[in-house]
């Protein structure tokens, strides 16, 4: 009988969730436009009741694995609880997976909103045709995600994989996380947003002036839009998107020599402005992907898993995610699978 499991994505700002099967395919999805600023109590029963309508509706047909839910934050595996996260005000310290597991009667697991995006793009996406793959999500911050022998790469204390947080100017823009000049500051949402408003700033940006005038909520969408009519202020900013990925694609390269890596969330939409510079830095920085590059990789089409298979001799792909912002779902929604495995 086939199984489903329900994956949820707990974002900054609204409540996803999905059931899928374990083929992957996507049995329901629950669109509750639930805000997560109404807060932890409200967010919690609108999730049990919408999960409880699903697995009742399908208790027959295909029973219950279990739950993934994919949280912005550092979780401690062992508790199930939330130690930090700051896009979820009032969560951290409560025990989110032994309430919703008393509710619910079934599994519950938590992980981290980047590491389960990975192991959406593993399963079902850009790298299905990888066991091991390393992801970068540009979306309001830069998250990251590890996949090693088919499994997340958690690290010893579930924080591996922040490469978001990787110095790219060393005594650059200060980030939340304490540092300065991390890539976060270069490639996510908020800081084309911000780099665009520099350039305004400096008398740049002429096009972007009237945009950010015309637009109130002027976006990294509507800086891409400007950059691919040819607005050449537009295009400096994700030539330096591109160049700070770069860079820290360069060190991830030469470390971990993985096959495939994969670049998702909002910003990667506007992959066509910033990957070319991309290409250009992991040429000039890395060693191995001088080494490895697939002869025209900028050309390669996104997902290409299959054209280029991973092992010795074989070559590094960099490409477009294939899920877009389902990839986390899909990602949750695997946990119970894999966890019933390891059982
Ligand atoms: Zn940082």
């Amino acid at each position: 009988m086939n199984r489903i499991s329900i994956g949820v994505d707990l974002g900054g700002t609204n409540l996803r969730i999905a059931a899928v099967d374990e083929q992957g395919a996507l049995v329901e999805k629950i669109t509750l436009g639930t805000k997560v600023s109404l807060g932890r109590d409200h967010v919690i029963d609108e999730m049990c009741d919408a999960i409880q309508r699903v697995s009742e509706k399908y208790k027959d047909s295909a029973p219950l694995l279990g739950i993934g839910i994919g949280v912005p934050g550092i979780i401690d595996m062992q508790t199930g609880l939330l130690r930090e996260s700051p896009n979820l005000p009032g969560w951290a310290e409560y025990p989110v997976r032994a309430e919703i597991e008393r509710r619910l009667k079934t599994i519950v697991i938590l992980e981290n909103d980047a590491n389960v995006a990975a192991l959406g793009e593993k399963w079902l996406g850009a790298a299905k045709d990888y066991s091991d793959m390393a992801m970068l999500t540009l979306g309001t911050g830069v998250g990251g995600g590890l996949v090693m022998g088919g499994a997340i790469w958690r690290g010893a204390n579930g924080m591996a994989g922040e490469f978001g947080h990787t110095t790219v100017e060393p005594d650059g823009q200060p980030c939340g996380c304490g540092n300065r000049g991390c890539l976060e500051q270069y490639a996510s949402a908020t800081a084309v947003v911000r780099m665009a408003r520099e350039a305004i700033a400096n008398n740049a940006g002429t096009a972007l002036a009237r945009a950010a005038h015309a637009d109130p909520e002027f976006s990294a969408k509507s800086i891409y839009n400007l950059a691919i009519q040819g607005d050449e202020d537009a295009r400096r900013i994700f030539r330096q998107v591109g160049r700070c990925l770069g860079i820290v694609l360069s060190t991830l390269v030469n470390s971990l020599n993985l096959p495939i890596y994969v670049i998702g969330g909002g910003v990667s939409s506007a992959w066509e402005a910033f990957s070319p510079a991309i290409f250009e830095e992991l040429r000039q920085r890395s060693l191995v992907y001088a080494a490895t590059a697939p002869p025209d990789a900028s050309a390669i089409p996104q997902g290409a898993s299959a054209v280029v298979k991973a092992g010795p001799g074989h070559k590094t792909i960099i490409t477009r995610a294939l899920l877009g912002s389902d990839a986390g779902l899909y990602g949750a929604a695997r946990l119970p699978m894999i966890a019933e495995v390891k059982r």
